[in-house]
């Protein structure tokens, strides 16, 4: 048999998936691996997507997605973040942000082009530059998780078309602060790259509001913003996310959707359009109550000793396990095997991820409390 491709073949299985697969044949797990929403979605969402199938809105859609969504996307996206994206012309609905970023990868990459990924990053960014055919370059960040603005500028090549960047982080839960994101627009418009700004936990920031990247000085005419409904909406099975792009961009990325997906699930989209319309109060109830976990998870695994930079947005905890002196490969094994907690080591998330273990909060407080009670024996095991 010849081979198959070799650019995917030297891509590795992703390291989160090890872990749920092993979690998976155990009993009594506590799950803190997945980053998933532990909410059902809001009824009255379900409702108009059981409503959407009883009207026989089993058809395709227009390529770029429902009108009436792409409209209600680009109109929260204004009133929320003074950003403004022409729905008609700057506006596709992706299956999920997953679908966004593959499409915007072989949008904007020649062969051999090079990607700037400040990590510790979300697994998938590597594999999707890869698959496009560019080159991802990661760059590491501050200890507290910051962009580090002369390290990109210093890993700036002529062949560097982009930075990709994503805040609120998986999975550090950092949130860039506005005057970091204006330097590095500042940065693109001055090598003249774009910037593909992830800003899929938006709704997810706790102590800081959340600046939209498109929305700085210079990044307009330059950047892709990449948002969905699996997070802040609990839609993650839904398969429903957008990229909003000057419209050069998006007319390219279209054609490429339009050739290999034809377009995101029709009845997804009536039902996120359902979720933006009328969603508002169960998305700030949901995003109280990952707030409320946030504090008593962090201060909880404080308390036991590993040391945790506050996480500003998403559902991830990104604790220091260094005092323990095992690798964060070693301590997730060991933890999941002495006291059944599943978390996920951060060397996955990129070299700096290193020394860290990602924890998910969406996971109802009894039992991020029993986990913190767990590591907590786990640790101090370790000591004895
Ligand atoms: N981007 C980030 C940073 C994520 O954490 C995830 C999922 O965990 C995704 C994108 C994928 O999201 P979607 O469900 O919209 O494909």
């Amino acid at each position: 048999m010849k081979p198959l491709n070799p650019i995917v073949a030297a891509c590795p299985p992703s390291g989160i998936r090890r872990f749920f697969d092993i979690a998976a044949t155990m009993e009594g797990v506590i799950s803190l691996g997945v980053g998933e929403p532990d909410y059902v979605t809001p009824w009255h969402v379900r409702e108009a997507g059981i409503y959407a199938l009883e009207q026989g809105y089993t058809t395709y859609t227009s390529n770029a997605g429902l009108p009436q969504l792409r409209q209600a996307i680009v109109s929260d996206l204004s009133q929320r973040y003074a950003v403004s994206f022409d729905f008609a012309t700057e506006c596709l609905i992706t299956s999920g942000v997953s679908q966004g970023l593959d499409l915007v990868m072989r949008t904007l990459l020649d062969a051999g082009d090079e990607v700037i990924i400040p990590e510790p990053c979300y697994v998938a960014y590597g594999p999707c530059v890869t698959f496009a055919g560019g080159t991802p370059v990661y760059v590491p960040s501050s200890p507290t998780f910051e962009l580090l603005i002369d390290e990109i500028e210093r890993a700036i090549t002529p062949r560097t078309k982009a930075i990709l960047v994503s805040s609120p982080s998986n999975p550090t839960g950092a949130i860039q602060p506005a005057s970091l994101l204006a330097e590095l627009a500042e940065l693109a418009v001055r090598h003249d790259l774009y910037l593909v700004s992830d800003e899929i936990y938006e709704r997810l920031s706790y102590d800081a509001p959340h600046t939209c990247l498109a929305s700085l000085p210079g990044a307009r005419d330059r950047t892709v913003v990449l948002g969905g409904f699996s997070k802040a909406h609990a839609m993650t099975g839904w398969r429903v996310g957008y990229i909003c792009a000057p419209a050069p961009i998006l007319e390219l990325a279209g054609r490429i959707h339009q050739y290999t997906m034809l377009c995101a699930p029709h009845v997804s989209q009536a039902a996120a359009l359902e979720g933006l319309r009328s969603g508002e109060s169960q998305v700030t109830e949901m995003v109280a109550d990952y707030d409320r976990r946030r504090r008593v998870f962090v201060k909880g695994l404080n308390e036991i000793g590993l040391t945790c930079h506050e996480p500003q947005g998403a559902f991830y905890a990104f604790p220091s396990i260094r005092s323990t002196g095992l690798s964060s490969e070693a301590f997730a094994e060991r933890l999941l095997e002495a006291e059944r907690v599943a978390v996920v080591p951060g060397s996955v998330f990129g070299p700096s991820g290193e020394g860290h273990i990602r924890c998910s909060y969406a996971t109802a407080l009894p039992l991020l409390d029993e986990a913190v009670k767990r590591m907590g024996r786990f640790i101090s095991a370790l000591a004895t």
